[in-house]
């Protein structure tokens, strides 16, 4: 491993209650950071205002603090705690947009929602590259002085990324190995939306570098953004800090066809969110305790090899390796999670 501080952050949009695989994944980058001596950041990720639920930000402290997986590093006064949250950023972003704009790596796009509707309805691979360019009124096809204008009159628009044609962009997992993308599969996400929030993408990616984050454990239902923030990274000319990815297969189904859902936990009398969301947070419903839960979770998907199923927090933070994560699906087990 490379000298870097070793930094690490659990980044959950506040959309409502953590669903086991969430707390799984805060759970691995924990153990990766206490295991090398590092710090765990949580940040909040709550930058789309409609996906919003008021409550979940504090869900996701008190279900971590149960677990007991607290934050290393906090935003405010030493001796309070508060996370980190994107939304109280927000003017750190816009200058990175604009500033990629100026490179030409990303434009002011000025289409409106319907327009956009009817060209995904109308146009074969609209969204992809090129195609979705050459359709829309956009900074790629108008003039300067009429990209001015429209900017001086205040119309509503957004900054996209251009991503480019015909490339093959990748990197190394630290579970999957070398993964790469063909650029022309990829369509010009948003990075700044009309209401001055940063999408997902730009965030991600700015405060992955500011936090100085050395390595990101995430779910790999991020693996198809991976192509954008790469772009990002090389466009912002931050490639040499980019932080290693690892990419924690799902939480499957016990008959190991697809992902276990909230309905899943219904049918089987087991609650998929960490903690009661509507009720005590220090109580999942199953009356499990919290190290027996976290046990439970770092058994699914991960073990030391030695046959050993029960662990401490402490255990696990000294057996803790990337190596013993399995690389396919983790089917949940609902009879052995019954005996933790
Ligand atoms: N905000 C994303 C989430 O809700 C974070 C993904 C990432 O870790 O990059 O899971």
């Amino acid at each position: 491993m490379s000298d870097k501080k070793v930094r690490v952050r659990f980044a959950p949009s506040p959309t409502g209650g953590l669903h086991l695989g969430g707390v799984r994944t805060a759970l691995f980058n924990y153990l990766f950071a206490k295991k090398n001596n590092g710090d765990f950041i949580l940040r909040i990720e709550d930058t789309d205002q409609t996906r919003f639920v008021e409550g979940a930000e504090q869900y996701i402290v008190d279900c971590l603090k149960w677990c007991g997986l607290e934050a290393d590093e906090s935003p405010v006064k030493p001796g309070q705690y508060a996370p980190y949250r994107q939304s109280e950023r927000k003017s750190l972003y816009r200058q990175y947009a604009e500033q990629l704009v100026m490179q030409g790596h990303a434009y002011y796009a000025f289409d409106t929602a319907e327009e956009l509707d009817k060209n995904r309805k109308e146009i074969p691979n609209f969204q992809y590259g090129q195609v979705y360019r050459d359709s829309l009124r956009n900074s790629l096809s108008l003039p300067q002085h009429e990209v001015d204008a429209l900017l001086d009159a205040h119309t509503p628009h957004v900054i996209r990324i251009k991503i480019p044609a015909d490339e093959t962009v990748g990197f190394d997992d630290m579970i999957r190995g070398r993964v790469t993308f063909d650029t022309n599969q990829v369509d010009d996400k948003v990075l700044l939306k009309a209401d001055g929030m940063p999408t997902y993408h730009l965030a991600v990616v700015v405060d992955d570098y500011l936090m100085k984050i050395s390595h990101a454990f995430r779910g790999e239902e991020w693996l198809p953004s991976a192509p954008v923030h790469l772009l990002l990274w090389k466009y912002l000319g931050w490639k040499d800090a980019m932080p290693k990815w690892a990419h924690l297969p799902l939480i499957l189904k016990p008959d190991g066809h697809g992902k276990l859902s909230k309905r899943d936990g219904a049918r089987l009398g087991f609650p998929v969110f960490a903690l009661d969301w509507q009720g005590d947070p220090g109580y999942n419903g199953m009356g499990f305790l919290p190290e027996a839960f976290v046990n439970m979770l770092a058994t699914l998907g991960w073990n030391d090899g030695s046959g050993q199923e029960l662990f401490t927090l402490n255990d696990l933070v000294e057996k803790f390796s990337i190596e013993r994560i399995n690389k396919s699906g983790a089917k949940f087990d609902f009879e052995k999670a019954k005996w933790f």
